[in-house]
């Protein structure tokens, strides 16, 4: 099973931000039409269930 926060689009609101609550994020994703790109944004948290999200891309994790 695949959540929000294994997913590229996932980014955490930071804790310095009014509206920080553990766990909370904003999905933002570019989107592309005949007039061009723009970005959309909605609220999600971490444990939202993806595996029907049809815009969900796993991030890629770089181990050093
Ligand atoms: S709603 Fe979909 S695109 Fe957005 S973070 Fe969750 S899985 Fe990714």
């Amino acid at each position: 099973m695949a959540y929000c926060d294994n997913c590229r689009y996932f980014f955490p609101v930071p804790e310095n931000t009014d509206d920080y609550m553990p766990g909370k994020a904003d999905c933002i994703r570019e989107e592309v039409d005949h007039k061009g790109s723009f970005w959309l944004s909605k609220p999600v948290v971490n444990r939202n269930i993806a595996d029907n999200c049809p815009y969900f891309i796993p991030r890629f994790i770089v181990e050093t």
